[in-house]
């Protein structure tokens, strides 16, 4: 049996109406043209893409596949319903500037769904190693189904435990959305025409041991069993022999089951927007150096955009003195440290999801008091009165316009 050594998908597909199986070869590439309106191929390792078009080494098996995002509904066992307590209906659905571990999370997840059923939908894909839900909840007029034009995109945070600052914003992003939908035209007219499936932690087990008011250090960034989960994908340019872990792989079966086209993954103990490759193909290669994707104008433009709505992230002052200070607030991800087993690498080289990794606090695990600033910090610079998206909606915004 063949077997698929790597796989490079392009972010720009190149279109074609030839059948499938019309092959040329480039260099050591096969260009695989296949017809119709959003063709699929499965791979012979399992994996499936879809597109217009595909690169993908010599010594691979395709055939088409029947559509899997249209049959995610029937799939995935979503919540509500008789899952949820009775005090998630009578209590008052807000949200402090407070950390949240993993009851309250779920909690409020939960209150959310309650009180907007029609823009949300709770789903978990799966459990961490001590058996904590991977909570993801969808928040779009049409939580429930992909919808042709209506692109999923995805967001992240706390895949490592302790940068909890990614946690809550993501939780205050939830809220955000669901309250002003109905009289902020600009936030009615994203989740109209926007799947935005949002994950505030990835790492559960990891949160629970992490200490509020610990700006560094590595206590909690590792899941319960003491691995490091953005170390942890399959990487393009290196044999990543880590173990994998239930965290890891249970989004390695989410992303292959939604076509997500943007990914945000959120990060704490710097401020920058990085963006792919992480890794390098050569390991001689000198430290610094960049590592750059085929589609780097659009990775740049959305790392600037995330660091330009950010309140302080483009003017490119490092954290510490000691720490690396990064011109506009974007760095290639290699060029800032090569690392292997990433998550943005995978998501873009697997999957086509462009994914750029965002580190939105100096602090891992600030103070809670201070949470309002860091919200301030991550939102544009006015919303109400100019209706300027904000750094999450714009990354969404690019890729609708
Ligand atoms: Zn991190």
């Amino acid at each position: 049996m063949k077997t698929v050594i790597s796989i490079l998908v392009t972010a720009n597909w190149l279109y074609s109406t030839s059948l499938a199986a019309d092959l040329s070869y480039i260099g050591n590439k096969t260009q695989v043209s296949i017809a119709g309106p959003s063709p699929r191929l499965s791979l012979d390792d399992g994996t499936t893409f879809v597109g217009d078009s595909i690169s993908v080494n010599a010594g691979f098996q395709a055939q088409e596949v029947s559509d899997p995002v249209n049959s995610l509904a029937e799939q995935r066992k979503y919540e509500g319903g008789s899952n949820l307590n009775l005090d998630t209906f009578t209590e008052p659905y807000t949200i402090d500037f407070r950390y949240h571990n993993f009851d309250r999370m779920t909690k409020f997840l939960r209150q959310a769904t309650a009180r907007y059923p029609s823009l949300t939908a709770l789903y978990s894909i799966g459990k961490s190693v001590q058996g904590r839900d991977l909570w993801v909840l969808v928040v779009s007029a049409s939580p429930y189904e992909h919808m042709l034009g209506k692109p999923d995109v995805k967001y992240i945070g706390n895949i490592h435990g302790n940068e909890a600052v990614s946690r809550e914003l993501l939780l205050q992003l939830i809220h955000y959305l669901v309250t002003n939908y109905a009289t902020d035209s600009f936030v009615k007219w994203l989740l109209d025409n926007t799947r935005i499936h949002i994950m505030p932690s990835m790492n559960p087990d990891g949160f629970e041991v992490s200490k509020e008011g610990s700006c560094d250090g590595t206590q909690g960034r590792y899941n319960a069993r003491g691995f490091d989960l953005n170390r942890n994908f399959p990487d393009y340019f290196k044999q990543n022999n880590r173990r994998a872990q239930p965290e890891t792989e249970a989004v390695k079966e989410w992303v292959s089951k939604i076509q997500f086209v943007l990914s945000g993954s959120l990060h704490g103990g710097a401020l920058v927007a990085s963006y792919p490759f992480d890794n390098t193909p050569n390991s001689l290669q000198s430290y610094s150096a960049p590592s750059l994707t085929p589609d780097d104008d659009v990775f740049k433009h959305l790392a600037l955009t995330y660091s330009t709505n950010h309140v302080k992230m483009s003017r490119g002052v490092s954290c510490k003195t000691s720490q690396t200070a990064f011109r506009r607030g974007i760095t290639n991800g290699a060029e800032w440290y090569p690392l292997t087993g990433g998550m943005q690498d995978f998501n873009y080289v697997w999957y086509g999801c462009m994914e750029v990794t965002l580190e939105v606090s100096c602090c891992k695990y600030p103070p809670a008091h201070e949470l309002p600033k860091y919200w301030e910090d991550n939102k544009a610079v006015s919303i109400a009165p100019t209706k300027q998206f904000w750094s999450f909606m714009d990354l969404c915004v690019y890729f609708i316009s």
